[in-house]
């Protein structure tokens, strides 16, 4: 696109970022970026097509690999979080599946933190350990665990802080320290706090991911994700998506896009009202322990406050009961909707044992922390008094 006009991106703060990175104007000089859906580009004559073909000369092919839109995003995401390049993928999870395909073969070991997102979990364990690629999987908070479980084969750290739902915080310096020490790259999902609270490559980190479906859209929209970096680890998993194909729609990218730009307000107000919500539910009389790292009472507080510009918007509590209680707080909901989603504007609840933990055995389960009358708020923009108005209705039968 050599004719058009990128707003020069020097040295801007995040919420100038969000909404000027990876701006690129055509020659109508549109100002809210366009929407380009086409599957292919056409060339001026055959010399060009050869020459766009090898790369020799930069420009638009086809939307499996090139497409200005979804351009656009890639640059402001990886503007975001300082990272000099990035690649977008369909969802979050093909993003976690492209950086693993073009960075390790069979043979290869890697160490995961064992609270990770749960289709993560499957994929290394019951997919990747096909292709003979083993996982080990350890504490996210124990660092000394990460370090024993390194075998000479071991080419990757994978992890995600904090976790879900229990919201453990990973020393990402101290655990970047040890792996790159034996020459091992260090990836981190940074869905729940976003670059807007933690940007993982500043702290030491190799590569970042996302699952854009999440705080990146903000309104539960559209499935995206993408992979930020240096060029060098992020070109060969440009060259996989590439020919792969799991990559993300130029629709899908514009919504991202214009999703990005209220990223900074959102993501402030949402992690305020978590805090907030987060101390009323711990001074609750039903409430036996609330989980959120910009709470005191977290036990790694301090950590949190260190790694991260906020606690995050994720809150997560035990009622004074088991199954039956927390559903009854679940049923008496008008307001929270009952989904798995998390990221949105609209407040989401949820029973990770009987969802999103569900599948994994009830001793395993246990040994996670996933107890029955554990409930999970992801908080999004509404009034804090309605949250708590409609949590309480619930609480207060318990
Ligand atoms: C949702 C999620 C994913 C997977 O993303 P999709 O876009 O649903 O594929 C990965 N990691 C975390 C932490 C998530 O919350």
């Amino acid at each position: 696109m050599a004719e058009n006009k990128h707003d020069a991106v020097p040295d801007y703060q995040l919420e100038t970022l969000a909404v000027r990175a990876g701006t690129a104007r055509s020659q109508f000089n549109e100002h809210s970026e366009a929407m380009y859906l086409t599957s292919s580009f056409v060339f001026d004559s055959a010399a060009q097509a050869a020459a766009r073909f090898s790369g020799a000369e930069e420009g638009c092919v086809y939307s499996r690999f090139t497409n200005p839109t979804v351009n656009a995003f890639q640059e402001r995401l990886a503007a975001l979080e300082g990272a000099e390049a990035g690649v977008a993928t369909a969802s979050g999870m093909s993003a976690i599946m492209a950086l693993i395909m073009a960075h390790l073969s069979a043979g290869d070991h890697i160490v995961a933190s064992n609270s990770l997102f749960g289709a993560t979990l499957q994929m290394f364990n019951n997919i990747l350990s096909r292709f003979g690629i083993e996982t080990t999987t350890v504490s996210q908070t124990d660092v000394g665990a990460w370090e024993a479980a390194i075998r000479p084969n071991t080419r990757l750290f994978f992890l995600e802080t904090p976790s879900n739902p229990l919201t453990e915080i990973a020393d990402i310096r101290a655990l970047c320290e040890v792996a790159h020490a034996r020459g091992i790259l260090v990836a981190v999902d940074n869905c729940f706090c976003t670059p807007i609270l933690q940007r993982p490559l500043d702290l030491g980190a190799d590569l970042v991911v996302h699952s854009a479906t999440k705080y990146l859209d903000g309104q539960g929209r559209v499935l995206g994700g993408a992979v930020v970096g240096p060029k060098k680890y992020i070109d060969p998993v440009f060259t996989f998506l590439r020919t792969a194909g799991p990559t993300l729609s130029a629709f899908n990218a514009w919504v991202l896009l214009k999703g990005i730009e209220t990223l900074q307000i959102r993501m402030e107000a949402q992690s305020a009202r978590a805090l907030q919500l987060a101390q009323w539910l711990e001074a609750h009389p039903k409430v036996a322990r609330v989980f959120y790292p910009g709470l005191p009472s977290h036990p790694q507080h301090a950590l949190a406050m260190r790694q991260q510009q906020g606690g995050g918007a994720i809150v997560s509590f035990e009622v004074k009961g088991a199954r039956a209680e927390a559903w009854r707080v679940v049923d008496s909901c008008r307001l929270l909707s009952i989904t798995a989603n998390l990221g949105d504007t609209k407040t989401t609840l949820t029973h990770p044992a009987s969802t999103t933990h569900g599948r994994i055995t009830p001793e395993a389960r246990a040994a996670a922390g996933i107890s029955e009358g554990l409930l999970r708020v992801a908080v999004g923009l509404e009034a804090v008094a309605d949250l708590q108005a409609d949590l309480d209705r619930g609480l207060s039968l318990i």
